[in-house]
Protein backbone atom coordinates (compact mmCIF):
# COMPACT_ATOMS: atom_id res chain seq x y z
CA UNK A 1 0.00 0.00 0.00
CA UNK A 2 1.71 3.61 -0.91
CA UNK A 3 1.34 6.83 0.94
CA UNK A 4 -2.02 8.31 -0.28
CA UNK A 5 -1.87 11.70 -1.60
CA UNK A 6 -1.47 14.27 0.34
CA UNK A 7 -1.56 18.13 1.19
CA UNK A 8 0.20 20.22 3.77
CA UNK A 9 -1.72 22.23 6.10
CA UNK A 10 -1.68 26.08 6.61
CA UNK A 11 0.78 27.65 8.55
CA UNK A 12 3.80 26.68 10.56
CA UNK A 13 4.22 24.77 14.23
CA UNK A 14 5.40 27.75 16.72
CA UNK A 15 7.32 25.56 18.40
CA UNK A 16 9.56 22.32 17.88
CA UNK A 17 6.92 19.11 17.66
CA UNK A 18 7.77 15.60 19.72
CA UNK A 19 8.13 12.37 17.29
CA UNK A 20 5.76 10.42 17.25
CA UNK A 21 7.03 6.40 15.61
CA UNK A 22 4.75 4.77 14.25
CA UNK A 23 5.77 2.23 15.86
CA UNK A 24 4.73 3.87 19.40
CA UNK A 25 1.05 4.05 18.06
CA UNK A 26 -1.43 1.77 19.48
CA UNK A 27 -4.81 3.62 18.26
CA UNK A 28 -6.22 5.62 15.25
CA UNK A 29 -8.84 8.03 16.92
CA UNK A 30 -11.09 9.74 14.64
CA UNK A 31 -12.51 12.84 15.03
CA UNK A 32 -15.52 15.40 13.49
CA UNK A 33 -14.99 19.40 13.96
CA UNK A 34 -18.29 19.62 15.46
CA UNK A 35 -18.70 22.78 13.16
CA UNK A 36 -20.91 22.28 10.09
CA UNK A 37 -18.66 24.26 8.00
CA UNK A 38 -14.93 25.03 9.63
CA UNK A 39 -12.45 24.63 7.50
CA UNK A 40 -8.63 23.84 8.13
CA UNK A 41 -8.05 27.66 8.28
CA UNK A 42 -10.91 27.73 11.22
CA UNK A 43 -8.85 24.90 12.99
CA UNK A 44 -5.93 26.20 12.76
CA UNK A 45 -6.95 29.44 14.04
CA UNK A 46 -8.94 27.56 17.11
CA UNK A 47 -6.46 25.37 17.81
CA UNK A 48 -3.60 27.93 17.39
CA UNK A 49 -4.39 31.62 18.32
CA UNK A 50 -7.81 30.39 19.95
CA UNK A 51 -6.20 27.45 22.22
CA UNK A 52 -2.63 28.66 22.11
CA UNK A 53 -1.34 25.14 21.18
CA UNK A 54 1.97 25.67 18.68
CA UNK A 55 -0.42 23.60 16.18
CA UNK A 56 -3.09 22.34 14.56
CA UNK A 57 -4.20 19.21 17.25
CA UNK A 58 -4.09 16.20 14.02
CA UNK A 59 -2.17 14.38 12.82
CA UNK A 60 -4.78 14.86 9.50
CA UNK A 61 -7.52 16.27 8.52
CA UNK A 62 -9.90 15.17 5.62
CA UNK A 63 -12.18 17.77 3.95
CA UNK A 64 -15.35 17.32 3.01
CA UNK A 65 -14.57 16.71 -0.93
CA UNK A 66 -12.20 14.22 0.41
CA UNK A 67 -8.59 16.07 0.11
CA UNK A 68 -6.40 14.73 2.75
CA UNK A 69 -4.25 17.45 4.28
CA UNK A 70 -1.00 16.30 6.49
CA UNK A 71 -0.69 18.54 10.15
CA UNK A 72 0.95 16.54 12.69
CA UNK A 73 1.59 13.65 10.61
CA UNK A 74 4.23 11.57 12.19
CA UNK A 75 4.57 14.10 15.85
CA UNK A 76 2.47 14.14 18.26
CA UNK A 77 -1.03 15.93 17.99
CA UNK A 78 -2.93 17.20 20.74
CA UNK A 79 -6.12 15.49 19.79
CA UNK A 80 -7.31 13.99 23.15
CA UNK A 81 -6.07 14.20 26.92
CA UNK A 82 -3.52 11.47 28.15
CA UNK A 83 -3.83 9.63 25.19
CA UNK A 84 -2.02 11.71 22.93
CA UNK A 85 1.17 10.32 23.19
CA UNK A 86 0.10 6.74 21.86
CA UNK A 87 -2.17 7.99 19.00
CA UNK A 88 -2.73 9.24 16.07
CA UNK A 89 -5.47 11.76 15.78
CA UNK A 90 -7.83 12.18 11.90
CA UNK A 91 -10.12 15.24 12.06
CA UNK A 92 -12.95 15.47 9.71
CA UNK A 93 -14.70 18.13 8.26
CA UNK A 94 -18.62 19.05 9.63
CA UNK A 95 -20.64 17.85 12.41
CA UNK A 96 -21.75 14.49 12.16
CA UNK A 97 -24.33 14.92 14.80
CA UNK A 98 -26.48 17.01 12.52
CA UNK A 99 -25.27 16.77 8.89
CA UNK A 100 -24.09 13.47 6.73
CA UNK A 101 -20.28 12.45 6.58
CA UNK A 102 -19.60 12.61 2.73
CA UNK A 103 -18.45 9.73 0.43
CA UNK A 104 -15.30 11.60 -0.20
CA UNK A 105 -14.34 11.99 2.85
CA UNK A 106 -15.00 7.63 3.57
CA UNK A 107 -13.21 7.05 1.12
CA UNK A 108 -10.28 9.01 1.96
CA UNK A 109 -10.85 8.08 5.57
CA UNK A 110 -9.98 4.28 4.10
CA UNK A 111 -7.17 5.29 2.08
CA UNK A 112 -5.66 7.21 4.90
CA UNK A 113 -6.54 4.91 7.72
CA UNK A 114 -5.68 1.64 6.32
CA UNK A 115 -1.55 3.39 5.00
CA UNK A 116 -1.49 4.44 8.90
CA UNK A 117 -2.68 1.21 10.43
CA UNK A 118 -0.13 -0.67 8.04
CA UNK A 119 2.96 1.74 8.71
CA UNK A 120 1.63 1.04 12.74
CA UNK A 121 1.27 -2.66 12.21
CA UNK A 122 -2.24 -1.75 13.44
CA UNK A 123 -5.47 -3.98 12.42
CA UNK A 124 -8.88 -2.27 11.89
CA UNK A 125 -9.80 -3.36 15.14
CA UNK A 126 -7.29 -0.26 16.33
CA UNK A 127 -9.11 2.71 14.52
CA UNK A 128 -11.70 4.20 17.39
CA UNK A 129 -13.75 7.39 17.82
CA UNK A 130 -12.82 10.90 20.12
CA UNK A 131 -15.34 8.95 22.57
CA UNK A 132 -14.15 5.29 22.48
CA UNK A 133 -11.23 6.61 25.05
CA UNK A 134 -12.46 9.87 26.37
CA UNK A 135 -15.76 11.30 27.55
CA UNK A 136 -16.97 12.90 24.27
CA UNK A 137 -19.61 12.43 21.85
CA UNK A 138 -17.09 13.26 18.93
CA UNK A 139 -17.56 12.12 16.24
CA UNK A 140 -21.35 11.80 16.88
CA UNK A 141 -23.64 9.47 15.18
CA UNK A 142 -23.03 10.13 11.66
CA UNK A 143 -19.56 9.32 11.27
CA UNK A 144 -19.60 6.21 8.96
CA UNK A 145 -17.48 4.16 11.99
CA UNK A 146 -18.55 0.18 10.83
CA UNK A 147 -18.13 1.38 6.85
CA UNK A 148 -15.11 2.94 7.55
CA UNK A 149 -13.32 -0.35 9.31
CA UNK A 150 -14.91 -2.61 6.89
CA UNK A 151 -13.21 -0.80 4.37
CA UNK A 152 -9.30 -0.80 6.21
CA UNK A 153 -9.61 -4.33 6.75
CA UNK A 154 -10.45 -5.24 3.00
CA UNK A 155 -6.96 -2.79 1.92
CA UNK A 156 -5.39 -4.27 4.48
CA UNK A 157 -5.94 -8.02 3.32
CA UNK A 158 -5.42 -7.24 -0.26
CA UNK A 159 -1.58 -5.82 0.61
CA UNK A 160 0.75 -7.58 -1.54
CA UNK A 161 -0.58 -11.38 -1.92
CA UNK A 162 1.83 -14.11 -3.63
CA UNK A 163 -0.26 -14.00 -6.94
CA UNK A 164 0.70 -10.53 -7.43
CA UNK A 165 4.62 -11.36 -6.68
CA UNK A 166 5.32 -11.85 -10.94
CA UNK A 167 8.00 -10.51 -11.69
CA UNK A 168 11.78 -12.16 -11.38
CA UNK A 169 15.16 -11.02 -10.22
CA UNK A 170 17.72 -12.64 -11.40
CA UNK A 171 21.47 -12.09 -10.34
CA UNK A 172 24.51 -14.73 -10.73
CA UNK A 173 22.43 -17.52 -11.44
CA UNK A 174 20.27 -17.08 -8.46
CA UNK A 175 16.55 -15.08 -8.46
CA UNK A 176 13.68 -13.53 -6.60
CA UNK A 177 10.50 -12.78 -6.82
CA UNK A 178 9.19 -8.62 -7.25
CA UNK A 179 6.11 -7.12 -8.37
CA UNK A 180 5.59 -4.39 -11.30
CA UNK A 181 3.46 -1.07 -10.12
CA UNK A 182 3.34 2.18 -12.18
CA UNK A 183 6.13 0.63 -14.61
CA UNK A 184 8.28 -0.25 -11.74
CA UNK A 185 9.62 -3.67 -10.20
CA UNK A 186 9.81 -3.63 -6.67
CA UNK A 187 11.59 -5.89 -4.59
CA UNK A 188 11.38 -6.36 -1.09
CA UNK A 189 14.67 -5.45 0.50
CA UNK A 190 15.55 -8.53 2.58
CA UNK A 191 15.50 -10.72 -0.42
CA UNK A 192 17.69 -8.39 -2.80
CA UNK A 193 20.38 -8.43 -0.05
CA UNK A 194 20.75 -11.72 0.13
CA UNK A 195 20.50 -12.42 -3.97
CA UNK A 196 24.02 -9.93 -4.56
CA UNK A 197 25.37 -10.16 -1.11
CA UNK A 198 24.54 -7.10 0.22
CA UNK A 199 24.28 -6.20 4.11
CA UNK A 200 21.46 -4.10 5.31
CA UNK A 201 20.98 -2.66 9.22
CA UNK A 202 18.70 -1.21 11.10
CA UNK A 203 19.42 1.84 13.50
CA UNK A 204 17.14 1.18 16.50
CA UNK A 205 17.88 4.83 17.46
CA UNK A 206 17.24 6.89 14.36
CA UNK A 207 14.98 4.06 12.63
CA UNK A 208 17.56 4.19 9.53
CA UNK A 209 17.75 1.38 7.23
CA UNK A 210 20.78 1.18 5.48
CA UNK A 211 21.64 -1.04 2.17
CA UNK A 212 24.91 -1.40 1.51
CA UNK A 213 25.65 1.56 3.52
CA UNK A 214 23.41 3.79 2.03
CA UNK A 215 20.01 4.71 3.73
CA UNK A 216 17.17 4.13 1.69
CA UNK A 217 13.57 4.57 2.54
CA UNK A 218 11.55 1.38 1.36
CA UNK A 219 7.75 0.89 0.88
CA UNK A 220 6.17 -1.55 3.99
CA UNK A 221 3.72 -3.79 2.70
CA UNK A 222 2.36 -6.32 5.50
CA UNK A 223 4.97 -5.40 7.63
CA UNK A 224 7.88 -5.72 4.73
CA UNK A 225 9.79 -3.30 3.26
CA UNK A 226 10.27 -3.05 -0.51
CA UNK A 227 12.59 -1.29 -3.29
CA UNK A 228 12.71 -0.19 -6.74
CA UNK A 229 15.12 -2.96 -7.82
CA UNK A 230 16.42 -0.53 -10.41
CA UNK A 231 17.32 2.32 -8.41
CA UNK A 232 18.73 0.03 -5.54
CA UNK A 233 20.90 -2.16 -7.93
CA UNK A 234 22.14 1.05 -9.72
CA UNK A 235 23.63 2.42 -6.72
CA UNK A 236 25.42 -0.26 -5.70
CA UNK A 237 26.97 -0.01 -9.14
CA UNK A 238 25.37 -3.17 -11.02
CA UNK A 239 23.54 -2.94 -13.94
CA UNK A 240 19.88 -3.59 -14.56
CA UNK A 241 18.32 -5.08 -17.61
CA UNK A 242 14.38 -5.95 -18.13
CA UNK A 243 13.10 -8.39 -19.90
CA UNK A 244 9.43 -7.64 -20.90
CA UNK A 245 8.51 -11.20 -22.19
CA UNK A 246 9.84 -13.47 -18.85
CA UNK A 247 8.93 -10.12 -16.98
CA UNK A 248 12.36 -10.60 -15.62
CA UNK A 249 14.88 -7.49 -14.10
CA UNK A 250 18.51 -9.07 -15.05
CA UNK A 251 21.47 -7.73 -12.87
CA UNK A 252 24.93 -8.04 -13.70
ZN1 LIG B 1 -12.83 14.68 18.85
Amino acid sequence: MKKPQMRAAPRQASSPLTDLSPNDVGLLVQHHMAHSSGNLHDVARWHMDDNVWNYIGYNYWIAFDGTIYKCRGFKQGAHVSNHNHYTYGIGYQGHFGSQNMTEEQLESGIILNAWLAQECGLSADEIVGHGDVAASACPERNFRMSELKDGVEAALEKGVSASELNAKIVYDGNDVKGFVEDGRTYVQLRNLADLVGVQIDYDNDTKEITFDGKVVDPIVIEGRSYLPVREVAEDIGLSVDWDQDSRTVLLK
